[in-house]
C-alpha cells in the first residue's frame, strides 16, 4: 500500500464475512475509529473504519474501511498450493514484528504463506495482504517514519498478595491494549517466568473482566527460588524473548522489585548467553537488546520508602479496622482487655494507623519502641489512668515486629500476661494474620492500583535503555516515577536504623505523614500526664459546631479535637445543631470520656444543621452568643455551608470584636467540594459505599440477565463521586455536572452499549453501571436515561435505576476519613494555639484579663485541608478567588485528571473491534 492513500475499502459480502473481516484486520494491529459492528436494521449500511497505529507499521495513516455490501465482486480464494504473492491485486503492509503475527495465526488457524521477507496471507474476503519488514519500495521513503514494533507488555504479580493488584492487572492490561500494545498476564509470578509456555498468556479486553472487584491477585503470586539463581533468570529471559515480550511490569514488594533490578541489570548478558547455547537467535537478540521493567508496589505493609502509600496498605487497614470494631464491642460487653497483633514487620504503619483510627489504647511499633526502659510500666500507667477515667475496655495494638530499645520482640503473649497479673484485666489476644490481606479491595486501592498501572504503561511507551529502572509511587497526591533502586536503598536503611538502634533515623526515614500520625496518636489517645499542657493564660475557650449535611469523620474530628485540646489545658464546647442552635445558645462543655468511641461513629453526634449566619441566622446574635459564652476560637467542621459561613464571618469581622477570634474549617462533606483540600471528610467512606453497592447490583444483574444499571450519586454540582467511583467500579459511562448530559452523548452511549452487549458471550450476562451526578440534568433524569436506554436496548440488554440517596453518608466511616479526621483536627487546635499566643501573652505581661480582641489578621480564619499527605492552611481571603461560590465547588479539581481513563478503560473507541 503506497502512501498517501487516504484510505482503502473492503468489501464483505455478509455478514459473518463482515465480522471475521474486523475480527481479521484487528489481528494486524487494525482498531476502530468508528463504526456500526452491529446493527438490527436491514436499511442500515454496516461499515467500520479501522486505523493501523504508527507503531505497528512503517506506513503513515493507514485507514482502511469495512463495508457490508452483498453487490460487492465476489473474489474467489487463491488455493494454497499457488503463489499468492504473484497476484496482480495485493495490499502491502509494513510490519515489523512477522514472527509475533506467524503465532498469532497459528494460534487462530489462519493460513498464510512464509517467504523469506515477507508472510502472505488471505482476508475472509480473500484478498491478498503481504505483510513485509520491508519499506514499500513505491512508497516515498522520507515520508515513512522509522519502524517501531508494536509493544509487547507482560505484567505479573509476585510476593505477597495485596488487595488491588487486580486493578493493576486490569488497567495494564485495557490501558496497554487501548493504546495499540499486545500484553500477555505472567501467571504465578517469577515461577511463571521461569516456567515459561502456558503459563505466559495473552490478554484481550475480556480476560479481566470483573478484576476490580477481587481481592489478592488473580493472575497469582508465588514466591520463586529459581528466579533467585542464575539459571531461573536465564530461563526466564529465553520465555520472554520466545514470546515476544519486550516490557515487564511488575507488582509487588520489595523483594520482588529487587529482583525485578537483578533482571534487568544482567538482561544483556542473559542473551549473550543464550545466543551462546543455541537457545536464541541472534536476529531474536537484536530484537530483544533491550528490555524495559516497571516497577509498581504492591504491599499491604505500605513499607517502601519513596511512595506515601502503597497498594493494599488501605484494603488491610480496613480488615484490622473491622476487626478491632468487632472485638471493641466485647471488650466493652465483659470490661476485657484486648491485645491485637497485626501484621508489619519491619514497619508500623498498619499498627498506627489502626489505632489513630479505632481508638486502641496503645500500640508497639518497630519504628519507635516505648520510650521508657519499662515500658511494661509505662504501658499498664497508661491502660490504669484511662480505666480510672471510666473505661470499661483496653485495646493494645502490636505490629508483629514491635521491639522493646534493647530490640527484644515485643510479643501479644508477655503484655497479655502483664495486663492480668499487674492489672488484674481479663485479657484476650487476638492474631488477625491472614484475614489482614483478604477481601474486596476498597475504593482507594482500586483507583491507586489503576492510576498507577496506567503510569506504568505510559512508562513503558516512554521508556529507553539509558533510563534508571522506573518504580511507580505516589508523592503529596500524585504519580510519581523514579529510579527503583534508590527507593529500595531506603526501605532498606530503615531496617538498618532500627537494628542499630537509631529509632530517631528510622521514622524520618518515613515520609513526614507518618511522623505526624505518630503524634496524632499520642495526643488523642492517650491521656497526658500534664506534659504537654499550656500555662495558664495561654489555655483557651474552644467551641466546636457541625454545618451542612452529615459525613463520615465528624464526629472524630470533634473527638480528636476535644482530646487534644483537654491535654493541652483547654476547655471545648460541643454547640448543638449549627448556627442555629449557637444563636439559641447551645454550648455543651466536653469532657475526655464523653466522645469516648466517637472515632469509629458515623453522622453527627453534635447535631448539624445549614443554616448560615448572616443570611439563615443573625449575625448580632452568632456574635453576641460567642461573647457571651467568651468563646477564643471556633472550630467548624462542615461542608460548603461551612465555607460560606466563613466567608460571612469574614465579612464582618471588624464590626464585631467578639469574631476577632481564630476561626477554621474542617472541610467535610461527602461531595468533596470545599475549596482548600484535596479530600473532605467522608469522602472516602462514600465512595467505599458507591464501591459495594455497586458491586452487588452488578452481580445481581449478572446472575439474572443482561443489564444496565443507571446508579444515581449525590455530589450537588461537583462530579467528584462519579468520577472516582466510575474509576473503583469500572462504569462503562458517567455524567457529571461538570460536562452535561445532551442527546449526541447519549446516542452515541446507547450505540457503545448496543457494541458491547453484541461482542458479549452470548452464553453470559453481563451487568454494567453507569454513573450518574444527581444534580447533572433536570431532563435528563436518571429514570430518563434509564428508560431511553430500555427502550433501545431491545433484545440485547435491559436497565434499571439505583438511586444510593443518604446511604452514602455511610454508617461507620472508613478508616481514612478517620485518620484524616484526626489529623486536621490537631492542626486545628495548633492553628488556634498560634493565632492567640501572642496576644494572650501580652495581656499576661500586662496583667489583663483575656483581651476580647485576639486576632484580626486575614490568615486567621481559614481552611485546614489536606494537600497531598500535608495539612495545609488556606485563608478564606485566598480560597476566594480559586472558588465557583455560584457552582459551589473550587474553580479546577485535582480529580478531573482521571476523568478520561474511566472512558478509557470502558473501551470506548475499541471495545467493539475486539474480538
Ligand atoms: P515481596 O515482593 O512481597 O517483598 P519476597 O521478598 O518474597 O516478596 O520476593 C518475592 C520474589 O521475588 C522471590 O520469591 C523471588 O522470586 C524474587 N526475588 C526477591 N529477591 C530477589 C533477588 N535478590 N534476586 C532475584 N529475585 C529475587
Amino acid at each position: 500500500m503506497a502512501s498517501g492513500l487516504s484510505y482503502s475499502v473492503i468489501s464483505s459480502r455478509t455478514e459473518a464475512t463482515f465480522d471475521s473481516t474486523v475480527r481479521f484486520y484487528h489481528r494486524l494491529g487494525f482498531l476502530q475509529i468508528v463504526g456500526n459492528t452491529q446493527c438490527d436494521d436491514p436499511s442500515l449500511v454496516r461499515q467500520t473504519w479501522m486505523r493501523l497505529p504508527s507503531q505497528c507499521s512503517g506506513a503513515t495513516s493507514l485507514v482502511i474501511k469495512i463495508v457490508l455490501n452483498p453487490q460487492a465482486r465476489l473474489i474467489p480464494e487463491t488455493p494454497l498450493t499457488t503463489d499468492w504473492a504473484l497476484k496482480d491485486r495485493m495490499f502491502v503492509l509494513t510490519m515489523q514484528d512477522l514472527g509475533g503475527l506467524k503465532r498469532e495465526f497459528a494460534e487462530h488457524g489462519v493460513p498464510y504463506q512464509d517467504t523469506s521477507t515477507s508472510l502472505v496471507v488471505q482476508d475472509p474476503n480473500h484478498n491478498v495482504i503481504v505483510l513485509t519488514q520491508h519499506l514499500n519500495p513505491v512508497a516515498q521513503q522520507p515520508s515513512v517514519p522509522t519502524a517501531t514494533r508494536r509493544k509487547k507488555i507482560g505484567i505479573l504479580t509476585s510476593g505477597g498478595d495485596a488487595s488491588g493488584m487486580n486493578a493493576c492487572v486490569r488497567a495494564v492490561v485495557l490501558y496497554g491494549i487501548s493504546k495499540g500494545c499486545d500484553v500477555y498476564a505472567v501467571y504465578e509470578g517469577y515461577q511463571g517466568l521461569v516456567d515459561g509456555g502456558d503459563y505466559i498468556r495473552k490478554m484481550d479486553w475480556r480476560s479481566v473482566t470483573g478484576y476490580l472487584s477481587i481481592g489478592g491477585t488473580s493472575i497469582g503470586t508465588a514466591r520463586c527460588m529459581a528466579f533467585k539463581t542464575h539459571e531461573g533468570r536465564l530461563q526466564a529471559a529465553e520465555n520472554l524473548v520466545k514470546h515476544g515480550i519486550d516490557s515487564l511490569i511488575v507488582c509487588g514488594g520489595d523483594g520482588s522489585l529487587t529482583g525485578a533490578d537483578v533482571f534487568r541489570s544482567e538482561w544483556t548478558g542473559l542473551l549473550d548467553e543464550l545466543i551462546t547455547a543455541g537457545r536464541i537467535t541472534v536476529d531474536e537478540a537484536k530484537t530483544f537488546r533491550s528490555m524495559t521493567i516497571v516497577g509498581i508496589v504492591g504491599s499491604i505493609d505500605n513499607d517502601m520508602s519513596g511512595t506515601d502509600i502503597t497498594i493494599g496498605a488501605v484494603t488491610s487497614l480496613h480488615r484490622i479496622c473491622e476487626a478491632v470494631d468487632s472485638v471493641d464491642t466485647t471488650a466493652l460487653s465483659h470490661s476485657r482487655a484486648f491485645v491485637i497483633e497485626v501484621m508489619g514487620r519491619h514497619c508500623g504503619w498498619l499498627a498506627l494507623m489502626a489505632g489513630i483510627a479505632t481508638g486502641a489504647d496503645f500500640i508497639f511499633i518497630p519504628e519507635q519502641p516505648p520510650s521508657d526502659e519499662d515500658w511494661e510500666t509505662s504501658m499498664c500507667k497508661v491502660a490504669r489512668r484511662h480505666r480510672e477515667l471510666g473505661k470499661r475496655k483496653t485495646i493494645i495494638i502490636v505490629a508483629e515486629g514491635a521491639l522493646d530499645k534493647n530490640l527484644k520482640p515485643i510479643k501479644v503473649d508477655r503484655i497479655k500476661d502483664i495486663l492480668s497479673d499487674r492489672l488484674g484485666l481479663d485479657t484476650r489476644v487476638t492474631i488477625l494474620g491472614h484475614t489482614q490481606r483478604g477481601g474486596s479491595p476498597c475504593a482507594f486501592d482500586r483507583i491507586l492500583g489503576t492510576v498507577q498501572s496506567v503510569a506504568a504503561v505510559d512508562a513503558v511507551l516512554s521508556s529507553s535503555p539509558d533510563k534508571p529502572f522506573p518504580m511507580i509511587g505516589m508523592n503529596n497526591n500524585k504519580v510519581t516515577t523514579q529510579p527503583l533502586m534508590d527507593a529500595v536503598k531506603l526501605t532498606h536503611e530503615v531496617a538498618e536504623a532500627i537494628e542499630s538502634r537509631n529509632f530517631q533515623r528510622a521514622l524520618e526515614l518515613r515520609d513526614s505523614q507518618f511522623l505526624d500520625e505518630f503524634k496524632v496518636f499520642n495526643v488523642t489517645t492517650i491521656l497526658d500526664d500534664n506534659s504537654i499542657e499550656l500555662p495558664d493564660h495561654q489555655q483557651l475557650r474552644i467551641a466546636i459546631l457541625h454545618i451542612g449535611a452529615p459525613a463520615g469523620g465528624m464526629n472524630s474530628a470533634t473527638r480528636a479535637a476535644v482530646r487534644y485540646a483537654l491535654n493541652r489545658g483547654h476547655t471545648i464546647y460541643g454547640v448543638a445543631n449549627g448556627f442555629s442552635g449557637l444563636v439559641r445558645g447551645l454550648f455543651e462543655k466536653m469532657d475526655w470520656m464523653g466522645v469516648d468511641g466517637w472515632t469509629t461513629c458515623g453522622g453527627s453526634h453534635l447535631g448539624t444543621n445549614r443554616a448560615i449566619p448572616g443570611k439563615d441566622v443573625d449575625m448580632g446574635m452568632v456574635a453576641y452568643q460567642l461573647q457571651k459564652n467568651d468563646i477564643q476560637a471556633l472550630m467548624l467542621v462542615g461542608g460548603f455551608e461551612a465555607f460560606s459561613s466563613l466567608v460571612e464571618l469574614d465579612k464582618v469581622r471588624s464590626e464585631y470584636p467578639s469574631l476577632c477570634i481564630p476561626i477554621a474549617l474542617i472541610p467535610a462533606t461527602i461531595s468533596n467540594n470545599v475549596p482548600g483540600t484535596d479530600f473532605s471528610l467522608g469522602c472516602d467512606t462514600s465512595l467505599n459505599v458507591i464501591v459495594s453497592a455497586s458491586d452487588a447490583i452488578v452481580q445481581s444483574a449478572q446472575s439474572s440477565r443482561r443489564r444496565v444499571f443507571v446508579i444515581e450519586v449525590q455530589g450537588g454540582r461537583s462530579g467528584f463521586l462519579a468520577v472516582e467511583g466510575g474509576l473503583a467500579v469500572g462504569a462503562c459511562a458517567i455524567y457529571i455536572p461538570e460536562e452535561g448530559i445532551d442527546l449526541p452523548r447519549l446516542q452515541g452511549d446507547v450505540q457503545f452499549l448496543k457494541g458491547l452487549y453484541d461482542t458479549d458471550d452470548p452464553e453470559k450476562s453481563e451487568g454494567r453501571v453507569i454513573l450518574r451526578t444527581e444534580g447533572v440534568s433536570t431532563t435528563y433524569t436518571t429514570k430518563v436515561i434509564s428508560e431511553i436506554l430500555e427502550d433501545e436496548g431491545g433484545a440485547r440488554f435491559d436497565s434499571r435505576t439505583a438511586v444510593l440517596g443518604h446511604i452514602q453518608q455511610g454508617n461507620t466511616p472508613s478508616p481514612l476519613d478517620r485518620i484524616r479526621a484526626s489529623r486536621l483536627a490537631i492542626h486545628c487546635i495548633e492553628f488556634f494555639e498560634k493565632h492567640t499566643c501572642d496576644a494572650l501573652d501580652q495581656a499576661e505581661y500586662k496583667r489583663q484579663e483575656g483581651p476580647t480582641e485576639l486576632c484580626t489578621d486575614d490568615d486567621s480564619i481559614a481552611v485546614i485541608g489536606i494537600h497531598g499527605v500535608d495539612v495545609q492552611t488556606r485563608s478564606v481571603k485566598e480560597l476566594l478567588p480559586v472558588t465557583d461560590m455560584k457552582n459551589r465547588k473550587p474553580h479546577e479539581d485535582w480529580w478531573q485528571r482521571d476523568r478520561a481513563l474511566v472512558d478509557i478503560l470502558s473501551g470506548r473507541s475499541y471495545y467493539s473491534s475486539i474480538e
